[in-house]
């Protein structure tokens, strides 16, 4: 019944790209002007969506992220998320299933019952505080905003655009409508913004968010990255411990991707580093992805994709597409070979596959 790798990984958190589109060109994702994007007739409708996230769940997903691109360029994103709340009071194929395999109703109880237990989305935040709200009634659970600086000129050439204001008041809006708790995605990148680890730690105790760093990856479409240009979570950590002690909050990280850490002086805010480069942690990864036109990516940096839009079109069966499902969760890699000599870059960049 649950999703299970060949290295007895089960997954139970999928990230569904819901566009490729982005309205921002942040240097270390999309930096050079518009590129060329999917066909409108690949992308996956709604209703495909909330099928293939009924199955997941189904099967064992926990979690779902939307992302993207931008996944608030999606149209009526508000409709989808309606739809897929649904999924957090039971998979709808539960009874059917249930009752088609026995009709014992003390078995039936026994049965472990899917259900969604997350949804959240991941944001650049620029028209996130005029859409908090709806987003909220919708049913979404959380959200993840992203923000590489505190400071507005070099948030705009980090991102091309003059908006840290509307991210700073995203945070707020996000507050408000209690899509909590609020984590901020912060990509640190050697020359660009590691002067601001302090500041960031410093906004954490003051706004009381979850401060995610995270480790520049090798998923820019400029294929600028180089080893260099990592700011190591070592170095997060220490730099930050030197004004504001850190305890870890947690021995072990679980499925989590970030260590996390709590202020040694009570403070509110925490503090989480996610170091898939320095500090792998694909052991104990539970990720599946979905892009935007429908390819299953079992990582961030596949070579390769899987085709469940063609499946799901094709008029596959329910039972063929979880056949289907299971097969290609049985093909996720091992590890990632960012580390390894031969290392060789994902086909598309983070805003084609969902970070
Ligand atoms: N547009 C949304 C946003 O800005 O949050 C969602 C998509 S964006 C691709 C998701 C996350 O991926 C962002 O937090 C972004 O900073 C991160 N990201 C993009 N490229 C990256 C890279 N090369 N290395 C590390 N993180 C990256």
């Amino acid at each position: 019944m649950l999703l299970r790798d060949a290295h007895n990984r089960i997954i139970r958190d999928l990230r569904v790209s819901l566009t490729d589109r982005c309205n921002f060109r942040c240097f270390y994702c999309l930096p050079n002007g518009e590129p060329p994007l999917t066909r409108k007739d690949t992308i996956l409708t709604f209703e495909e969506i909330e099928y293939v996230c009924e199955i997941f769940v189904s099967l064992g997903i926990e979690k779902i992220r939307l992302t993207g691109g931008e996944p608030l360029l999606r149209r009526d994103i508000e409709v989808l998320i309606g739809k897929l709340a649904r999924l957090k009071v039971q998979s709808p194929m539960f009874n059917v299933q249930c009752h088609s395999e026995t009709s014992n109703s003390k078995f039936q109880n026994e049965k472990p019952n899917p259900k969604l237990k997350d949804l959240a989305l991941t944001t650049n935040g620029h028209t996130f505080p005029r859409r908090a709200e709806n987003l909220k009634r919708a049913g979404l659970d959380r959200v993840t905003i992203s923000l590489d600086s505190l400071q507005r000129e070099r948030f705009k050439e980090i991102t091309g655009v003059d908006a840290l204001e509307n991210v700073l008041q995203s945070i707020e809006a996000a507050k408000r409508f209690d899509l909590t708790p609020v984590k901020i995605n912060c990509v640190l990148v050697r020359g660009r913004n590691e002067d601001e680890i302090v500041d960031f730690a410093r906004f954490a105790r003051e706004t009381d968010v979850k401060m995610r760093f995270i480790e520049f990856m090798p998923l820019d479409s400029g294929h600028d990255w180089t080893r260099e240009s990592i700011v190591s979570a070592r170095e997060i950590r220490e730099t930050i411990n030197e004004v504001y002690p850190l305890r870890l909050k947690e021995k072990s990280r679980g499925a989590e991707t970030a260590w996390r850490y709590e202020f040694a002086d009570g403070a509110a805010g925490e503090i989480g580093i996610v170091a898939p480069v320095t500090e792998m942690f694909c052991g104990a990864c539970s990720r599946i992805r979905l892009t935007a036109d429908g390819q299953i990516r079992t990582c961030l940096f596949s070579t390769v994709e899987h085709n469940l839009r063609d499946v799901v079109r094709g008029g596959a069966s329910r039972a063929e597409t979880v056949e289907f499902i299971e097969s290609v969760v049985l093909k996720k890699e091992a590890r990632h070979s960012i580390n390894d000599a031969e290392f060789s870059p994902a086909s598309r960049s983070m805003s084609f596959i969902g970070g």
